[in-house]
C-alpha cells in the first residue's frame, strides 16, 4: 500500500534460518484511548446505548464490535437526541464546555472519557490565558483535541498552527516595514499531545525569533504525552532490530501512513497494511532471514495486530517474546 525504500540493512546475530517477529514496545491504542473505550464499554449495553460524539475510532472492525455493544458515535448531541439516545459520551480527545452545556439543556447524561492528559492541557491554557499569553497551539486545526483546548481557553487571542505560515503575523517584533504584522508581547505554545518533539521544537525555534525582540516574552510548554514520546522513540527501537517493517492500521489512518514512513527514512523498508491479507510476501523474502518488525496506529486494535503476527507465524516466523504487549495494569504515564 505504501513504497519502501530500497534500503539495504543489517544483519543481526543468531541462528541462521530463525526468522523472528520483533514488535515496538509502544503500539496500538494509546494509554488514553484504550481508558476512553474500556469506560464506554464498561458503561455502554444493547438495552442501554451510549453516543460518542465524534469520531471515536477510525477502526472499522472496532467500529462494528462497539456497535453490537451498543456504542454508537453521532455526529453532534441533537443527532444522538434525534436517533434515540439518552446518554452521550466525550471521547479521549476531549472537547470545549459546550458539550456539557448541550448535554444538560437535552437532560442526557454525559459520560467525559477525555484523556487525563489531554484535561492537563486544557487547564494549562486556561491558566496562560489568565496570565495574560496569547495562546498558540501546534498542532492540526480541525482534530477535536485542539478545538477542544482552544475552546477551553476561550478567548480570541489564541490560535492553532502548524507552520509559521499558519501565524496571524508576519514579521518579528520590532518591524516597522509597510504591512507588518508582528506578535503581541507575551505568546505562549502549546502542543496537540501526538506531535513529533523534533517538529515542535523547529516551530518553536521560528516562533520564539519573531516573538522575542523588544522585550517580548515566549513561552513553550511542551505537552507531547508520555505515551506519544515512548511511541516514537519504540519506532526507533524497532528500526536497530527489524529487517522489515509492518506499520498496521486503517487505509485512512494518517499515523499510521507516517510510522511507515518514519521507518523508511530510517532505513528499513517499511509497510502501511490493514490486515495480513495485504502482505505482499516478496516484502519479506527480498530480507531474507530477517527480522519482521510490528508496529501499529493509535487507533488500531489488539485483535488486529494479533491477527498479523498469526499470519506471520503460520509461516515459520517465531511469536514474539511475550506476546503483543506487555500488559501493566498498574501503569500510568506522568502527568
Ligand atoms: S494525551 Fe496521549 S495518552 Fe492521552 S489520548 Fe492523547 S495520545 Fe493518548
Amino acid at each position: 500500500m505504501v513504497t519502501a525504500s530500497a534500503a539495504s540493512t543489517d544483519t543481526t546475530t543468531k541462528p541462521a534460518g530463525e526468522r523472528k517477529i520483533v514488535v515496538a514496545k509502544e503500539l496500538g491504542y494509546c494509554w488514553g484511548v484504550r481508558r476512553a473505550l474500556d469506560i464506554i464499554e464498561d458503561a455502554a449495553s444493547p438495552e442501554s446505548r451510549v453516543a460518542p460524539i465524534g469520531d471515536i475510532i477510525h477502526n472499522p472492525q472496532v467500529v462494528e464490535r462497539l456497535r453490537n455493544r451498543g456504542v454508537e458515535g453521532a455526529q453532534s448531541v441533537d443527532e444522538a437526541k434525534d436517533r434515540g439516545f439518552v446518554r452521550v459520551a466525550i471521547t479521549a480527545h476531549g472537547m470545549g464546555p459546550h458539550l456539557a452545556e448541550q448535554a444538560n439543556a437535552n437532560h442526557m447524561e454525559l459520560i467525559d472519557t477525555t484523556c487525563p492528559l489531554v484535561i492537563k492541557v486544557q487547564r494549562l491554557a486556561q491558566k496562560l490565558v489568565r496570565q495574560g499569553y496569547f495562546i498558540v497551539m501546534y498542532g492540526d486545526s480541525y482534530h477535536p483535541e485542539v478545538k477542544g483546548v482552544l475552546a477551553w481557553a476561550n478567548t480570541t487571542k489564541s490560535c492553532a498552527a502548524k507552520h509559521i505560515e499558519d501565524l496571524p503575523w508576519n514579521a518579528p517584533r520590532g518591524s516597522h516595514w509597510e504591512g507588518a504584522i508582528v506578535p503581541p508581547r507575551k505568546v505562549a505554545l502549546v502542543s496537540q499531545t501526538t506531535k513529533n518533539i523534533a517538529e515542535l521544537m523547529e516551530f518553536s525555534n521560528e516562533l520564539q525569533r519573531m516573538v522575542m525582540p523588544e522585550g517580548g516574552e515566549f513561552r513553550l510548554c511542551n505537552t507531547i504525552c508520555e505515551p506519544t514520546t515512548e511511541r516514537q522513540n519504540a519506532l526507533k527501537e524497532l528500526t536497530s532490530s527489524a529487517h522489515v517493517i509492518l506499520a498496521i492500521g486503517g487505509k485512512k489512518s494518517s499515523n499510521t501512513a507516517r510510522l511507515a514512513d518514519v521507518g523508511n527514512q530510517m532505513g528499513v523498508p517499511s509497510y502501511h497494511i490493514e490486515r495480513p491479507e495485504d502482505i505482499h510476501m516478496e516484502w519479506l523474502t527480498a530480507v531474507g532471514d530477517g527480522n519482521v518488525g510490528i508496529t501499529a496506529g493509535a487507533s488500531t486494535p489488539d485483535d488486529v495486530i494479533q491477527q498479523v503476527v498469526d499470519y506471520l507465524v503460520a509461516r515459520g516466523y517465531s511469536a514474539p517474546e511475550g506476546g503483543i504487549r506487555p500488559v501493566d495494569p498498574e501503569y500510568v504515564p506522568s502527568f
